[in-house]
């Protein structure tokens, strides 16, 4: 019999008429011929109400407690679950992380799955159960109650369906499908009919909260088609799947992180390693870095900035005053008062013009832009908190989201990924990292236009006018200015390098600033998969075997598909080996 999984989330069980029409959903599911495992969160808004207790007692309670507490919240909504579809006249069970054997390991708050034992859950199905699964949690090694991160029972249902080999995870919530952004803050925000699991993926990791980003990792990673629909209404809803929703699109949408924090560090002794040493120290305390940007200084010494979400700050200071202190730095500085906004789409990667358009858009909103790091199929800016709204309005309506994309004209439906039992077992952790590649490309130029001014509009100018000129620019990363001055990098084609230079000396003498730097061959590595930057000992590890290869980095831009890294030339081929060694082992 084919199984389905649904999810309600906290403000679709925030009371019992809600439980109880969850409840008649179910059981709509199971009468038309189907197994049904019912995941739910916490009612409402209790998980936030218990924090908040926990919060009186103590600034900083022990993770462990904070996961029995916490785990709490899910484990009333699964028993009031069961008690409705009990007195609906049909059988149900409810179960928590322990009884459903989700093993995780030992990150309280934070932990994820490693195993699902899916025998008594099967069981309970086939015994004739609706059963009713407590989101949000698991267990660890040692019988230790864990939870996964805010907004984690959207994993619980994937995973689940990934484990059970479902057909269907749907996704029920208080809006009605995936949005071009967050409709709550940009109102003409447009549903989407489809997504890939690529672009959710970016985009959820990115700020939008709709779905948690490490559930797509799953239904990516196992083929599970997930629907996001509304629980108040029967609306189509949002499929997430392996196709997006119009190719042609550069852009499918747009997502908002407003409390980010942007950190420096000053100084740095530019040698192998360097930074190495710094992020592993940050990614010990499970703190996942974005838009990170180093810029090498004249007396070999340079400044690395990276961006946390805003809760981590302190955390990251902590690891940020260790590794000043090893390394000799001169020191560090911090801004807590900016947000971050992203645009996303495959499209991107096939199309000129896409980064211009946005600082164009930004410019002619007088919003400055601080930094600047894109990805193949993403762009991340960092702007001051103020205008983070506006920033976001601003991007979503210069790439036209609100209007629907052109029809597709779409071959038929192709199967879901086959999901093989043999995979699941392959992964003997289910959230363990998976590569897909390694690549070298050493077609590309590198450009620098050091202390270009600090202002609003000066990408969109550089990028206009290279563009202009016909030029195809792929990684533009843009440092922090400091003292109204700012660092701006990118790679052209190296046929290209010639006439970029061209234009990028004219605009340098415009700015008064120093003559365009540039490298005539870089090498380029990408390293692709799933999770990226959200498992942060992924990012250790490839820092760890350049800097033990003695090969320094120039260039980096993260996202959650991609890790990219400028090297020099000539140790292209030597990082390509020393990569493809150090992932070897979760290299698909
Ligand atoms: P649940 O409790 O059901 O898990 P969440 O609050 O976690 O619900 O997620 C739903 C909310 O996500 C919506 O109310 C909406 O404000 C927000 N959201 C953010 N970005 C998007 C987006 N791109 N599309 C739809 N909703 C979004
Ligand atoms: N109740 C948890 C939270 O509020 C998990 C979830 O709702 O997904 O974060
Ligand atoms: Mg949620």
């Amino acid at each position: 019999m084919p199984i389905v999984v649904q999810k309600f989330g906290g403000t679709s069980v925030a009371d019992s008429e809600k439980i109880l029409a969850a409840a008649r959903r179910a059981i709509r599911v199971k009468m038309e011929g189907n197994q049904v495992v019912v995941v739910v969160s916490a009612m409402g808004k209790n998980t936030d109400l218990l924090i908040e207790l926990a919060r009186q007692i103590t600034e900083e309670p022990p993770a462990r407690e904070m996961d029995m507490l916490l785990a709490t919240g899910e484990q009333v909504s699964v028993a009031l679950m069961a008690m409705a579809i009990h007195s609906l006249g049909h059988q149900a069970i409810s179960m928590t992380g322990a009884q459903m054997g989700i093993r995780t390991d030992s990150t309280h708050t934070q932990a994820r799955i490693q195993s699902i034992s899916a025998g008594r859950l099967r069981q309970a199905l086939d015994e004739g159960n609706i059963v009713i699964a407590a989101g949000f949690q698991g267990i660890d090694e040692s019988q230790n109650i864990t939870t996964l991160g805010r907004g984690g029972s959207d994993t619980t249902a994937v995973a689940l369906a990934a484990a059970l080999g479902a057909e269907l995870c749907e996704i029920y919530t208080d809006v009605d499908g995936v949005y071009t952004t967050d409709p709550r803050v940009v109102p003409e925000a447009r549903r989407m009919q489809r997504i890939s699991y690529d672009e959710m993926l970016e985009l959820s990791s990115l700020g939008a909260g709709v779905m948690h980003n490490r559930s797509i990792e799953f239904a990516k990673k196992f083929g599970v088609p997930v629907h996001v629909r509304s629980s108040f209404s029967d609306n189509p809803g949002t499929m997430i799947g392996p196709e997006p929703e119009s190719p042609e699109q550069p852009v499918c949408g747009a997502a908002l992180v407003k409390d980010e924090a942007r950190v420096s560090v000053l100084g740095v002794p530019d040698r192998p390693g360097a930074a190495m040493t710094l992020f592993s120290k940050i990614a010990a305390r499970n703190v996942a870095m974005d838009m990170i940007v180093q810029n090498v200084g004249e007396h070999g010494e340079a400044d690395i900035s990276f961006t946390v979400f805003r809760n981590d700050l302190p955390a990251t200071l902590k690891a940020v005053e260790e590794a000043v202190a090893e390394l000799g730095a001169k020191g560090y500085d911090y801004d807590d008062q900016v947000s971050k906004v992203s645009v996303v789409g495959l499209g991107m990667a096939t199309q000129a013009g896409v980064a211009e358009r946005m600082f164009r858009s930004l410019a002619e909103e007088g919003i400055n832009i601080l930094m600047i790091s894109t990805s193949q199929i993403k762009i991340s800016v960092l702007v001051a908190r103020q205008h983070g709204t506006e920033a976001l309005r601003t991007v979503h309506r210069a790439f036209a989201l609100h209007e629907e994309p052109a029809p597709v004209v779409r071959p038929a439906a192709s199967a879901a990924v086959e999901q093989s039992p043999e995979m699941v077992a392959r992964l003997q952790s289910m959230e363990q990292m998976m590569i897909e590649s390694v690549a070298l490309d050493q077609s590309q130029a590198l450009v620098t236009l050091a202390g270009v001014p600090d202002t609003p509009g000066l990408a969109a100018q550089v990028f206009d006018e290279i563009a202009e000129a016909g030029v195809v620019v792929d990684m533009i990363v843009q440092s922090v200015g400091r003292g109204g001055r700012a660092n701006l990098s990118f790679t052209v084609p190296r046929n290209d390098l010639g006439k970029t230079l061209s234009v990028a000396k004219l605009l340098t003498e415009g700015f008064g600033a120093p003559p365009p730097a540039h490298t005539e061959a870089v090498a380029k590595l990408a390293v692709s998969g799933i999770g990226m930057r959200s498992h942060t000992a992924l990012a250790i590890r490839l820092f760890q075997s350049l800097a033990d290869a003695g090969i320094n980095v120039e260039l980096i831009s993260t996202s959650e598909m991609l890790l990219n890294v400028i090297v020099d030339n000539r140790l292209g081929e030597k990082a390509l080996s020393t990569l493809r060694a150090a992932f070897g082992d979760v290299l698909v």
